[in-house]
């Protein structure tokens, strides 16, 4: 029978690699609380129209790259909801800020969350069809602060500190300010008008993307077209002064807490609620990356509660591509060694399997890590498997149980020292 395979654009992680995910993880959970967040869990699937609303129907996510199906929920027949694999993470916090009414305690609201995204796109190194998210939504009435310019620089600079503890040093800020939901369609208009008589020397891609969603030209990476692109109009130029002040005031804030930025005039988000500050972190080119070299976005955002029939919330937000960051440490640090155990216990016959399980709950109760032989019962077998997994063997034959002293062999060292039981713990516990 042919050999069944994980699907497409998914991957299964093993050790030791998951070490490292679980370390950049912690390292998030510390950052982040330190900074008031808290997490939340939202479902991987949701109703099709969260998505639809939320992302908007005329993106690539929506029109092309979700996982949807129908639901036939009781019976067969009954013709079910239409329920979709998440692709993005906001969407979800912010049904579930509405849905648990939590605008009520008039609280800002922090919440960060971990975990897999779906989207079908091509898949290749740094994407792929799940992926992990490390995000966070900072969001709430407008009385509760949501809109002041200080949390967009705190959330910027949380950013700059967490990938700094995580060790990227090497990353990039990229930010911008897209304005508000009337300074964007002045500027489409300016867009659309400066495009109209070059956009046939375009590729394909942008052509068509002058017609759907000319801000998307802005971000295309096509060498052939940056000409073009470069002399467009810029959308600092359309600004009201009020979000210039609130940009301003970002800047500054950064300025004060030395997060050193660079400002892209060309870095824009494509959907209507994206207002103000937008950002993104990346990496120099051969950090592993490739050209997939952005580690995160985000950006400020209004409108998006109301579209899905909630309170007025506005707020800031940002995804950390957690494959990608994985990516970046591994071409960074190299491969890493699977951490050695503490011990390893070879029982030298079948008489002393049992003790010999005794005798690792002791040891694993006083927080030690180890392993047990394999029954094999063979001093040299053993000694080839503990010097691969252990730092040290604890041979446990018919004298050692009789007696209670163990002979303990150390790989590192190349001793063999006798221990009596109860100063073992505390024995193997010395580096
Ligand atoms: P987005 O939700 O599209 O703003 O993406 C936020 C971050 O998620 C990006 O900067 C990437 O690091 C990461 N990301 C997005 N799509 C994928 C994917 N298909 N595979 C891996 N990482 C992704």
């Amino acid at each position: 029978m042919g050999i069944l395979k994980a699907v497409r654009g998914t991957r299964d992680l093993l050790p030791p690699e998951t070490a490292l995910w679980n370390r950049v993880e912690a390292t998030a959970r510390a950052v982040f609380s330190r900074y008031g967040f808290g997490e939340i869990r939202t479902p991987v699937f949701e109703v099709t129209e969260l998505f639809a609303r939320g992302v908007g129907e005329e993106t690539d996510i929506v029109s092309k790259e979700m996982y949807t199906w129908e639901d036939r929920s009781r019976a067969d027949s009954e013709s079910g909801q239409s329920l979709t694999l998440r692709p993005e993470n906001t969407a979800g916090v912010v049904r579930a800020y509405i849905e648990h009414k939590l605008a009520d305690s008039g609280m800002l609201q922090k919440l960060f969350y971990i975990g897999p995204q779906f989207r079908r796109e091509r898949p290749q190194r740094g994407r792929y069809r799940q992926f992990w998210q490390i995000g966070a939504e900072v969001l709430g009435p407008a009385w509760s602060g949501s809109e002041s310019p200080l949390r967009d620089a705190e959330v910027l600079e949380m950013l700059g500190a967490f990938l700094n503890e995580v060790g990227v040093s090497n990353w990039r800020l990229e930010i911008n300010s897209v304005g508000s939901s009337t300074d964007r369609p002045r500027y489409i208009a300016a867009l659309r008008e400066a495009l109209a008589p070059v956009k046939g020397l375009m590729s394909p891609d942008n052509q068509r993307r002058a017609e759907t969603n000319p801000l998307r030209v802005l971000d295309s990476k096509d060498p052939f077209d940056q000409e073009i692109v470069d002399k467009l109009p810029k959308i600092a130029d359309f600004l009201d002064d009020a979000s210039k002040e609130h940009f301003v005031q970002v800047l500054a804030a950064l300025d004060a807490c030395n997060v050193p930025y660079t400002v892209n005039p060309r870095l824009v988000r494509g959907l209507d609620y994206y207002t103000r500050t937008t950002f993104e972190f990346t990496v120099p080119d051969g950090s592993g990356l490739g050209t997939q070299n952005a580690l995160l976005g985000g950006g400020r955002y209004d409108g998006l509660s109301e579209m899905l029939g909630g309170p007025k919330a506005p707020g800031i937000g940002f995804a950390v591509g957690e494959d990608r960051l994985i990516l970046t440490l591994q071409a960074q640090e190299g491969e890493v060694a699977e951490p050695k155990l503490d011990a390893f216990i070879a029982p030298m016959g079948v008489a002393q399997n049992a003790l010999a399980l005794v005798l690792a709950q002791e040891l694993r109760r006083a927080g030690l890590s180890v392993e047990i032989g394999d029954g094999n019962f063979r001093l040299k077998k053993s000694f080839e498997a503990a010097d691969k997994l252990a730092r040290r063997m604890v041979i446990f034959g018919e004298d050692e149980a009789a007696s209670g002293i163990l002979t303990v062999k150390d790989f590192s060292a190349g001793e063999q020292t006798k221990v009596p039981r109860g100063d073992l713990a505390s024995f193997l516990k010395k580096r």
